[in-house]
């Protein structure tokens, strides 16, 4: 946790735990939010389009009505629309409404958009709301110096999730939930009971169980310290920079591909396309028709593994890379692959 802290460029208040994994995490992540908003009958949260099905399960858990879970609109960069929120939160006060936390993300999962982390953090420091950030795919670009450019604004988050199953190649189940101020965790979760008197062993000895819902608990800890100690930063740094490298590639030989669409920029190691060949006017649902085949073919005739997104309503179909192992010749023939698979369905 403190190599997390340290990366992230938290203060020394700040900890956290592990977790089965992000959903767990923002769940978590709600009831501080909760619990430092002083417990608000009417609650209202905000966050974008973009934002992981998580959060709305999460929203609902915690009590808040669902439809005062407010979705925000995204701009053409699928990061939410700064202007929108600051009048969703206006008008929901001046309704009565206590808005409590915005969720914004650090790495989209359909998209890899990043909200305009510092924006946020002036907008809820001003409103008196929780910024939680979910970063649990793209949180371990901070590792690298482009990763921290474009997250700068992080640190000023009251919690940030991370998961480390994906973008730090951990097996499953680990995610994380950090929070600026552990008291802000520890004071809506720590209970004492009488059983649990034996395993209090003092301060600076920290009982997760005071941090979350799970109790007994595994070590999730241990696969992250020693694929660390076995291989180095470097290597991960080097991992994590290569996705980026490669999505950017991707998104090259795309804009250049006259077979291929661009539908969301890279951003991280994502970046979604489709088929649709510029010299030619096909409907929509056509397209999306083709490009379901394609997603197909992929899966079945290509040792690629992608999967779909729907970037302003268009099937797409979704690179994310997230594998230490993938090269740009892996790359470049699935992209290959997808524009012989697409001009094959074009023309059956
Ligand atoms: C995967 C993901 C989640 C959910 O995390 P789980 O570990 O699957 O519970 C939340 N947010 C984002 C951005 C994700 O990519």
């Amino acid at each position: 946790m403190e190599w997390f802290r340290e990366w992230l460029g938290y203060p020394d208040t700040a900890g956290g735990l592990l977790t089965s994994g992000g959903s767990a995490a923002s769940l978590d992540a709600l009831v501080a939010a909760r619990e430092a908003a002083g417990y608000p009958e009417r609650a209202s949260v905000y966050m974008s389009d973009q934002s992981h099905s998580a959060h709305l399960r999460a929203v609902k858990i915690v009590g808040v009505r669902a439809e005062h879970a407010r979705i925000v609109p995204s701009d053409e960069c699928f990061r939410i629309d700064m202007g929108a929120l600051a009048s969703m939160v206006a008008a929901d006060r001046a309704a009565g409404l206590k808005p409590i936390a915005v969720c914004a993300n650090a790495g989209a999962t359909a998209t890899g958009a990043v909200d305009p982390l510092e924006e946020l953090a002036d907008l809820c420091a001003s409103e008196g709301m929780w910024l939680h950030v979910d970063a649990a795919y793209g949180g371990f670009a901070v590792v690298t110096e482009r990763g921290k450019r474009i997250l700068r604004g992080i640190e000023r988050a009251d919690s940030i999730v991370l998961d480390a199953h994906k973008w730090f190649f951990q097996p499953y189940e680990v995610g994380c939930l950090m929070v600026r101020d552990i008291s802000t965790l520890e004071k809506p979760f720590g209970i004492r009971p009488d059983f649990l008197q034996d395993a209090l062993w003092g301060s600076g000895h920290p009982n997760f169980w005071d941090r979350g819902l799970q109790m007994s608990r595994s070590a999730r800890a241990l696969k992250i310290w020693m694929s660390v100690q076995t291989f180095g930063m470097a290597a991960f740094r080097r991992a994590i920079s290569s996705g980026m490298d490669l999505a950017a590639r991707a998104q090259e030989y795309i804009d250049e591909s006259p077979v291929l669409a661009c539908t969301s920029p890279a951003s991280l190691s994502v970046v979604c396309f489709r088929v649709d060949p510029a010299d030619q006017d096909i409907a929509n649902d056509d397209l999306d028709e083709v490009n379901r085949t394609v997603l197909a073919r992929l899966f079945w005739e290509d040792p690629a593994f992608m999967s779909s997104a729907m970037p302003r309503g268009l099937f797409s179909l979704r690179l994310c890379i997230v594998n230490h192992n993938t090269t740009w010749d892996d790359v470049r023939e699935t992209l290959e692959a997808a524009e012989r698979f697409g001009k094959e369905a074009l023309a059956g």
